[in-house]
């Protein structure tokens, strides 16, 4: 393969020279090195060496160490411009038990090599000597495009049933094959996947939803090999439609928008009903704002979705409407919310289901925002309030708050009804109605 390619960052030969000045044995591995070698940039550059975690730690000194994960060998290594990089003691898996691991230090980088999950993955470049270490047909692997399991595939799935959503996504992401063998593991992993942490099973998810333009592709075999059966049944059955959705929110990106991979989630999950989409949240963890997020973009496809693609497909929604849109949204969800619709509809078009064309909404996000910052569409934007009403006579209770909805509603109707006139006149007739109805001994 294309070694020139593989150019590890002035911090990163820093760090290596000086272990190597030490005497240690200090190689580039794992993520880095594939990516580079599919041309791909790559942010962590991580280092692998013969030196044990208290010699790295000697070496750089406290204030240029961070004990990252001592027990696994691992110790981030500030570089001169303050980028941590993380230095990992060579080492092999001494007990597993499918999700934790017992590790021994003080083997050799092939027997580091070996414990790594996939072939892709275990290829070695030394960053001085220009050497590439090998062992387990890496290269060759990445320019046929397949991820293959270092070793006896049912035997390394066994050790760490992750490996297996690993390997599901390492494939979307580059648009790899997976080799038959290992396929067939990660089929058989997957009874077995509910012994994993949720926060590891998360930490899955989010990098499929981050780091894949399309992670559908990974979905589909999340459904095919029953992994999402055992994970989250409630998306076993999902449609083809629910689960390319996501495909259609735009990836986070290098910026990394946490709020973009939410909206992948939502979409995903957009047809199970709001408790169920809550409840797969929870069971992976997610934090409280982002089942938060999740759920309340749900319900609000499920309150206004249909309506809102009836309209937009049979034209153009009057002013009105759109206030009332804005104002069930909330004016600060408009664009998240139209992110996820605009999802699910390009989804549906995909499928050959009628959607609003992408110039309707884009039209109407438009309309929408501009009603979100100019247009009365709140309680707070009504120019009475409830302490206005009840100096005008009404007394405090259910009643007032609902003639307070009724006034939002008339004004997001008619917007000019918003004069202190205008509502308190309204909301004293309301009153009067209200007192008739229930004064009259419940004769109606
Ligand atoms: P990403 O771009 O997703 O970070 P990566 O390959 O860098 O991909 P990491 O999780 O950062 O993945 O792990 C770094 C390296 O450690 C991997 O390339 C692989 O060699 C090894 N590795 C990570 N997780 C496992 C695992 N569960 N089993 C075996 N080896 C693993
Ligand atoms: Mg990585």
């Amino acid at each position: 393969m294309v070694i020139d390619r593989l150019r590890p960052p002035v911090g990163v030969l820093e760090i290596a020279d000086r272990l190597e000045q030490h005497g240690f044995e200090v190689w580039c591995v794992g993520g880095a090195i594939r990516d580079a070698l599919l041309g791909h940039p790559h942010l962590d550059w991580d280092l692998a060496t013969s030196a044990k975690p208290a010699d790295v730690q000697r070496l750089f000194g406290h204030r240029k160490t961070i004990p990252v994960g001592l027990e696994f060998g691992t110790v981030g290594v500030l570089d001169s411009q303050g980028v941590m990089h993380e230095v990992t003691t060579f080492r092999r898996d001494v007990r597993t038990d499918g999700r934790h691991a017992e590790v021994e230090f003080g083997v050799s980088l092939d027997e580091d090599l070996a414990r790594r999950d996939f072939t892709i993955n275990a290829v070695a470049f030394s960053p001085r000597r220009h050497e590439v270490r090998d062992p387990f047909g890496g290269q060759s692997d990445l320019q046929a495009r397949i991820v293959r399991a270092v070793g006896d595939p049912d035997a390394r799935m066994r050790e760490d049933r992750l490996r297996a959503l690993r390997g599901i996504r390492f494939a979307a992401r580059f648009d790899f094959e997976i080799e038959p063998a290992t396929l067939r593991a990660i089929e058989a992993s997957a009874p077995f996947l509910g012994r994993l942490s949720p926060e590891r099973v998360k930490q899955e998810l989010d990098k499929t939803m981050a780091q894949i333009d399309r992670p559908s592709a990974a979905l589909r075999i999340w459904q095919s090999s029953g992994a999402f059966n055992t994970l989250l049944p409630e998306l076993a059955a999902a449609a083809p439609s629910a689960l390319t959705a996501p495909d259609f929110a735009a990836k986070p990106g290098r910026a990394r928008r946490p709020a973009r991979r939410t909206i992948r989630f939502a979409a995903l999950l957009a047809s199970l009903t709001p408790a169920d989409a809550g409840a797969v949240m929870r069971r992976l963890r997610a934090s409280r704002h982002e089942i938060q997020t999740v759920v309340n973009l749900v319900s609000l496809w499920h309150t206004i979705g249909r309506e809102m693609t009836i309209a937009l497909t049979s034209g153009e929604p009057p002013d009105s409407i759109v206030r009332r849109w804005v104002s069930t949204i909330g004016r600060l969800q408009v664009g998240e919310f139209t992110r996820l619709a605009n999802a699910l509809w390009e989804a549906d078009r995909a499928q050959g289901r009628p959607a609003p064309a992408a110039r309707s909404i884009s039209s109407a996000y438009r309309r929408m925002q501009r009603s979100a910052f100019s247009d009365p569409i709140d309680l707070g934007a009504l120019v009475v309030d409830g302490d206005d009403l009840r100096r005008a006579g009404i007394p405090p209770g259910p009643v007032l708050g609902k003639i307070l909805q009724a006034l939002l509603a008339a004004v997001i109707e008619e917007p000019h009804r918003n004069t202190t006139d205008w509502l308190l006149q309204e909301a004293r007739r309301r009153h009067a109605d209200a007192s008739r109805d229930t004064g009259d001994g419940g004769r109606t």
